[in-house]
């Protein structure tokens, strides 16, 4: 059974989180350049000890922690969340010379990770990347092909690399290799992209790696990227909460004090109802994240179909607010550097990464139609015992 609300540690944590960022990380990210990495920001995640707790942590406290943070800092959200994505198939499928090697260095915030899995014709049907893996004759293998819309690319120190082994096997050719920056060979470029951190293309020309850099087992690696993703699915839904609640309260606080119509905007049914929907719709979906989260943590059985559904909810909710938020404020939401403007930017991109809404739907009715198949099978015997 999902837990429906926090305890008063998490509450607590939460808090000192949101404060943190709006202190400390707030005027880091203010420093950074768009579309840049910000090292000092990543720094500064490690020195708190924020970047540790990627590791550390359970989905529900990984969800905590990035809605915390984006609700005062999305540009720290995003760079936490990169070294997680990044750097999980480390942690998780790593020999124990590749952990030592990198983990330290990226919960310092010393080393900049980043997850490269999509293609130009390989995005939501990631089984179809073709960045080919070929065999060199001495064990190892020499990769050739492109990467694109990799987050942090060009400028990250390693990158979690998905390479097409075993040609026509689907998801069963694809091994994970942990690729340094310096490799000879690799080269990228950076996209000029609506979201405000750093995106690339990557091209990799006979880059060598060898089985010192596979992540797992050869041709099992779609496991290790379904893996991670697995994990971070919810949490992109936390990213999303927060997002909302931040547009949220920006928007009570202008409408509780804009002067309009002999009153303020508030007095007005059609705003403080509008008001109303967006805390409810956001509510609604924090609680759905919560709930996904601490069914990964308890090992349930449902777990694609509840994160699923939380993604979808959440990411859509954020929409749906940041949208209202920025009409209850008229122009100023659109003024460049105005809140609201910038979480318009963020808020976008999350319906489609890590699952587009249209994959989340797919994912949740398969999961239907499979347990409604499984219900009218143990009814049938039931009836026939
Ligand atoms: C800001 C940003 C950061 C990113 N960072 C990373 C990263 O760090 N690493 C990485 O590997 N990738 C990253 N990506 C890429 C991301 O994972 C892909 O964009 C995503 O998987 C969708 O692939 P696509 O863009 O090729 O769209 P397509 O797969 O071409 O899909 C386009 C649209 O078609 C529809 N569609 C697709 N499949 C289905 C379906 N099965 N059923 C119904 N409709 C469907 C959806 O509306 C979808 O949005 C990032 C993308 C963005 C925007």
């Amino acid at each position: 059974m999902p837990e429906f609300s926090l305890d008063p540690a998490h509450v607590e944590w939460c808090a000192a989180l949101r404060a943190l960022a709006a202190d400390r990380l707030r005027p880091l990210a203010e420093k950074g350049e768009p579309g840049r990495v910000n090292r000092p920001l990543i720094a500064a995640l490690g020195e708190l000890g924020l970047l540790e707790r990627l590791f550390s942590s359970g989905a529900l406290e990984l969800c905590l922690l990035r809605e915390s943070l984006a609700h005062s800092c999305t540009e720290a959200e995003t760079a936490l969340a990169l070294q997680g994505l990044g750097a999980h198939p480390v942690a998780s499928a790593g020999t124990p010379a590749q952990r030592e090697r990198w983990l330290p260095e990226v919960v310092a915030g010393r080393a900049v990770a980043a997850f490269a899995l999509s293609e130009p014709d390989a995005g939501s049907d990631a089984a179809a990347l073709a960045l080919d893996a070929a065999p060199d004759g001495v064990g190892g293998w020499r990769l050739t092909g492109e990467k694109r819309w990799i987050s942090n690319a060009p400028e990250a120190d390693f990158y979690t690399v998905f390479a097409r082994t075993t040609p026509g096997a689907g998801a069963r050719g694809v091994t994970a290799f942990l690729v340094p920056a310096d490799r000879p060979g690799l080269t990228g470029s950076p996209l000029d992209m609506l979201s405000p951190h750093a995106i690339g293309a990557l091209a990799f020309d006979g880059v060598p790696v060898g089985p010192d850099d596979v992540l797992g087992e050869p041709d099992q690696g779609f496991r290790v990227a379904m893996g991670t993703l697995n994990l971070f699915r919810p949490s992109v839904g936390a990213f999303a909460v927060g997002m909302a609640q931040a547009a949220l309260d920006a928007a009570l606080d202008h409408t509780a004090g804009r002067s309009a119509f002999g009153g303020v905007l508030a007095d007005l049914q059609s705003v403080a109802h509008q008001v109303a929907e967006m805390a409810t719709r956001t509510e609604a979906a924090r609680l759905l994240v919560y709930a996904a989260a601490s069914a990964y943590d308890s090992g349930a059985p449902d777990v694609p179909r509840r994160s699923a559904m939380a993604k979808l909810l959440a990411t859509e909710t954020a929409q749906y607010v940041v949208d209202a938020a920025v009409q209850l404020h008229g122009a100023r939401a659109l003024q460049r550097g105005h809140l609201l403007e910038h979480l318009y930017r963020e808020v976008r991109a999350p319906r489609i990464y890590e699952g587009a809404t249209e994959v989340q739907r797919s994912i949740i009715a398969k999961e239907l139609y499979r347990r409604h198949a499984a219900a009218a099978r143990t009814i049938g015997e039931g009836a026939r015992a």
